[in-house]
């Protein structure tokens, strides 16, 4: 693969990101040398960012990491293909694509999950995910323990509301600590394919 990046005077070179499997075009970044070696040896898309002016590993905060699957050349050696497989929502807005809207009620969790990386950064005082987050992991396992247990409880019992009421704390603190351990839902979805197919 011979790629001419002196084409730029500034040495980034476009790099088309394409779904792998659904063949959407995903995003627009630019790479320079040393972008493209990081791609290649993470097996994660890496652009150079000019706004942070250093390499950007695509979801390095969000974890929507884009999985390398190929990259080719254009015809004249300028421009970059990549076919990748996205964790999660690739643009910063949390919509699926740079060119698609955001979509709250499909994907409401994968929404909510958004907010609670944004709640993580606010202060203690004003967000419970913050609160939370700051006494530790042990401390989110342990809530999500709590709230199995409550949740437990109430199947016991007739009270729908309150049965539901506990399904939706476990679910949320579930997705705490996923988050606290690094991790999204996207992950464990693909675990569970994975399963699937077996
Ligand atoms: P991420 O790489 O997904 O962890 O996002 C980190 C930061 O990179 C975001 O806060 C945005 O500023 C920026 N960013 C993320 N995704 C995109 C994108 N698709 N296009 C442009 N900037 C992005
Ligand atoms: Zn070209
Ligand atoms: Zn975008
Ligand atoms: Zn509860």
């Amino acid at each position: 693969m011979k790629i001419d990046f002196s084409k730029y005077a500034d040495g980034l070179v476009p790099a088309i990101v394409q779904d792998y499997s659904t063949n959407k075009v995903l995003m627009l970044g630019f790479m320079n040398e040393e972008a493209l070696k990081e791609t290649e040896r993470q097996g994660k898309v890496t652009f150079y960012s000019r706004s942070k002016q250093r390499l950007w590993t695509k979801g390095e905060e969000s974890g929507n990491f884009l999985e390398l699957k190929s990259i080719a050349v254009d015809c004249d050696n300028d421009t970059l293909l990549i076919k990748a497989h996205p964790l999660g929502p690739v643009c910063h807005t949390g919509a699926d694509t740079c060119w698609s809207e955001r979509n709250h009620s499909n994907d409401f969790l994968l929404y909510l999950e958004d907010i609670i990386r944004l709640r993580k950064q606010a202060s203690p005082d004003e967000s419970y995910v913050a609160r939370l987050f700051a006494k530790g992991i042990n401390k989110v396992a342990q809530k999500v323990g709590e709230e199995a247990v409550e949740l437990v409880i109430e199947a016991k019992d007739e009270n729908d509301e309150l049965f539901l009421e506990e399904a939706a704390d476990l679910l949320f603190h579930y997705l705490l600590l996923l988050n606290a351990k690094g991790h999204n839902l996207q992950r464990v979805i693909e675990v569970l394919q994975k399963r699937h197919s077996k």
